[in-house]
């Protein structure tokens, strides 16, 4: 396969899947737009109900320098936004485009979309939208589907807001678990930060101290839950306070 015909065909297929998008949203009916990192959902508001989509950031563009950054390279890119873009650079080591595996290099700006039509041809994206940042960043998106109001309702639950690490998933641990003191770090499965969790899961952690009583009273129940006290935190902070416990000194 060689590159540019690859390129070029891509281009031609985002054209017609771009049109139909276009139509089935009637997207310039709204008048904000929203895209949010740690819910991965691009959000299109003013006419009610809202609209949401699941997304990937494929990169961006800078004008200053007229540079190309692909999402995987960028430490500023969450991990979850990034995930699917890595599958783009696996494809480019597949197929030998060195294009699709440089994190960084310079290009003009058509060619950052060539490398959305790529992304959208290799992730089956449904549209791409490129909202402008306002330090002369162009961020370039790929929108994977379409997520129902209720859905999108129950993903954005999953999040809170914390001081120190903006849009997080919520993550709960018992009131005695804090930034400063080893107390233990008992949870109900093994976790890893930015991991995937089903519907059910959430992170969960307590102390030593909660888990006697826990052993004693043969599980959680009121008792447990009231020496407890869980109280919700965000899955970066959650992980802060697995370090201290559970890393070494
Ligand atoms: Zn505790
Ligand atoms: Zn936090």
């Amino acid at each position: 396969m060689e590159y540019h015909s690859f390129a070029k065909d891509c281009i031609d297929e985002l054209k017609v899947l771009q049109e139909k998008f276009n139509k089935d949203y009637d997207l310039d009916s709204y008048a904000n737009w929203f895209y949010d990192q740690a819910t991965g959902l691009l959000t299109f508001s003013s006419n009610e109900p809202e609209l949401n989509f699941k997304y990937f950031e494929v990169g961006s563009f800078s004008h200053k320098s007229d540079t190309w950054m692909w999402s995987w390279h960028n430490e500023n890119t969450s991990e979850n936004a990034k995930v699917a873009a890595k599958q783009i650079k696996d494809f480019g080591e597949r197929c030998g485009f060195t294009k699709l595996t440089n994190g960084c290099f310079e290009i003009d700006e058509f060619e950052a979309w060539e490398f959305v039509a790529i992304a959208a041809k290799v992730i089956n994206g449904i549209g791409a939208y490129r909202p402008v940042n306002d330090n002369g960043l162009k961020i370039f998106l790929v929108i994977t589907e379409h997520v129902d109001n209720e859905t999108a309702k129950n993903i954005k639950n999953k999040y809170i807001e914390c001081s120190d690490h903006e849009y997080r998933r919520v993550a709960f641990v018992c009131q005695h678990l804090n930034f400063a003191t080893r107390v233990g770090f008992e949870e109900s499965f093994e976790t890893l930060e930015g991991m995937e969790l089903s519907e059910e899961d959430d992170f969960q952690a307590w102390c030593d101290q909660c888990e006697s009583i826990r052993v004693l009273e043969d599980g959680w129940n009121h008792n447990t839950m009231k020496f407890a006290k869980l109280r919700v935190v965000c899955e970066a902070c959650y992980f802060k306070m697995k370090e201290l416990n559970l890393g070494s000194v």
